[in-house]
């Protein structure tokens, strides 16, 4: 009798754990940029490769976590498709600054470690996330600049891209109406595992017509992203000196943290009370450690999309 009790009892706890195992959420969420984009910007054609790049990168992400793998492992792949693509502003599609040169920017950060990796200004790598990974694992730093993060680079024995490969005739047509800084855009990533682990990343060819040198939020960790395992991970766009001056990523951190607000509130108050009322445009995604996710902006619109296990997906461009 009282071994059946027992395993009856027994038989209960697994149940119970299996079903606790099941239940941890994962996903992902991506954004290609926030900004002045309306449908009346876009051919059909258009839109709906817009849409594939999202769902494409998208997929790559969710594959991994799926097969059990990293929450940085998904965001890089998935960071990884929207720079090879032309479509957003990050690695091959990267506008111009003033004298016709791309200059990108990028971090990650391991919400489990609070590891974190980041470039600024580099001009041959092909997949700058690749390259904060590359800081953040194996290095003593957190954020190297220019030449010195293409050597560090290269010293990995890792290739440098020729500067044609950035050069895009559309883009620098663009380049050449526009006078002022103004045309911007990022892509960035964010993921919950089937560990329970949080990751962000962020990559960007900051904004059309910058000062040589310029470095926008996108690599500052805190600012345009920011990852921290008791809370969230964010990705930001915008325009990057307030996201900076501001400390967007990391408010919203704190918000959850110290106020007790919820994902979605304290990025909505980071967009809406303290950045739009001084010029802050822009946007922000966001996972929490519970699978809760937002995709927010103060702008006319933002590439984004998420892909989650309840099996819930979407990808979108425009204000819904
Ligand atoms: N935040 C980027 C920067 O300022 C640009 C953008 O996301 O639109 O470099």
């Amino acid at each position: 009798m009282h071994t059946k009790h027992y395993l009856t009892f027994i038989l209960l706890v697994s149940l119970l754990n299996i079903n606790f195992m099941a239940q941890q959420k994962f996903g992902i969420v991506i954004h290609g940029g926030a900004g002045n984009i309306l449908p009346e910007h876009f051919t059909p054609e258009k839109e709906k490769e817009y849409h594939q790049t999202l769902q494409q990168a998208l997929d790559t992400g969710y594959k991994i976590l799926e097969n059990n793998g990293t929450a940085i492992d998904a965001i890089i792949a998935a960071i990884k498709i929207l720079e090879d693509s032309p479509l957003f502003n990050a690695g091959k599609g990267s506008v111009f600054n003033n004298q016709g040169k791309v200059e990108m920017d990028a971090s990650i950060m391991d919400g489990k470690t609070l590891k974190a990796g980041a470039v600024a200004g580099v001009q041959r790598i092909k997949n700058p996330i690749e390259a904060a990974y590359l800081v953040m694992t194996k290095s003593p730093h957190v954020l190297i600049i220019g030449k010195g993060a293409e050597n560090f680079w290269t010293s990995n024995g890792l290739p440098l891209v020729d500067s044609s490969y950035f050069y895009d005739t559309k883009q620098y047509e663009q380049w050449k109406k526009s006078q002022k800084p103004q045309k911007h855009g990022t892509v960035g990533a964010v993921a919950l595992d089937k560990q329970g682990n949080l990751a962000a990343g962020t990559s960007t060819g900051g904004m059309m017509n910058k000062l040589p040198g310029r470095v926008g939020d996108s690599p500052i960790i805190g600012a345009g992203t920011y990852a921290h395992h008791s809370t969230c991970a964010i990705s930001c766009t915008g325009y990057g000196e307030y996201f900076i001056r501001y400390a967007a990523a990391h408010t919203v951190h704190l918000k959850m943290l110290y106020q007790n607000k919820s994902l979605q509130q304290a990025v909505n108050e980071v967009l809406f009370d303290e950045l739009l009322p001084v010029g802050g445009t822009g946007g922000m995604i966001g996972i929490d450690k519970n699978g809760n996710i937002t995709m927010d902006f103060n702008t006319t619109g933002m590439y984004r999309g998420y892909k989650l296990s309840d099996g819930s997906q979407g990808t979108f461009l425009f204000k819904k």
